[in-house]
């Protein structure tokens, strides 16, 4: 059997903290999608704030909380690591 990745909210890069959805400005569930979805680059088990494009930015969305070895659902892996990260 394959086992196939969806295009759903949950890898959207328009969910924000809350099951925010950016574009519509509505709570979604994470299984739904739409015409907008927009594929964030992948979680993956390495995945931190020290590989995360935000981390030090203003973009981070836990600037105090932000550290090595954190993660929060605003994760956007930086390009750097894009490649390694879907080797
Ligand atoms: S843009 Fe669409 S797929 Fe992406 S989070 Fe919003 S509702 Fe979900
Ligand atoms: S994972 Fe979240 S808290 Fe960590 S650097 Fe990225 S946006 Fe900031």
């Amino acid at each position: 059997m394959e086992i196939k990745k969806t295009n759903a909210c949950i890898n959207c890069d328009n969910l924000m903290q809350n099951s925010l959805c950016r574009v519509n400005n509505i709570q979604v569930s994470f299984d739904q999608t739409c015409e907008n979805f927009s594929p964030r680059l992948e979680l993956h088990r390495d995945s931190e704030c020290g590989n995360c494009s935000k981390y030090n930015q203003e973009s981070c969305a836990h600037p105090a909380a932000a550290a090595e070895g954190m993660l929060c659902t605003d994760y956007k892996l930086a390009q750097t690591e894009a490649v390694h990260a879907l080797d």
